[in-house]
């Protein structure tokens, strides 16, 4: 209920005002003072509350920041497991990668020994077919030259 009204500055632009008492806000025995501003729009509150005789004014209670959760203590121990479970998890990556590279070297190795046999096989193979060649050379060789003097062309060549 207003019990009062007028004028008043502005708290904020210091203009004149319109203010209002109403009692029994916000609580029964309270009363709140209001200056609403035309000019600026400053909307000014005040509860007051009667005490030792006169009234003042309402403090707005206090708002704490809400506490803070304490922070854990640190599990060195877990953090530690977990470090060297981290390690043995890396040494085994490293233990697999040694072992790819292990059977990729022995893979290269087969290969090369592979083509090192082929190679082989060709040569051999190209040897024997030289001798071969030799062989029949010497053959007709015999079969046009008379037995006695082709002995001592071989003796002359030195065999
Ligand atoms: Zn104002």
């Amino acid at each position: 209920m207003v019990v009062e009204r007028g004028v008043a500055r502005c708290p904020r632009c210091v203009s004149m005002a319109d203010y209002v008492f109403i009692e029994g806000d916000p609580e029964p025995g309270e009363m709140r003072y209001e200056v609403r501003c035309r000019k600026c729009g400053e909307r000014y509150e005040e509860d007051l509350r009667p005490k030792g005789g006169e009234l003042v004014r309402v403090e707005p209670s206090i708002t704490w920041p809400p506490d803070q959760e304490p922070v854990p203590p640190r599990d060195w121990g877990a953090e530690l497991r977990g470090r060297v479970e981290q390690l043995r998890e890396h040494a085994e990556q490293v233990r697999e990668h040694a072992e790819h590279v292990r059977e990729h070297a022995g893979q290269i190795r087969g290969r090369a020994s592979q083509a090192y046999g082929q190679a082989a096989n060709r040569a051999s193979a190209a040897a024997r077919k030289r001798v071969a060649e030799v062989d029949e050379a010497v053959r007709r060789a015999r079969a046009l030259v008379p037995k006695r003097r082709f002995g001592q062309l071989a003796d002359q060549t030195g065999g």
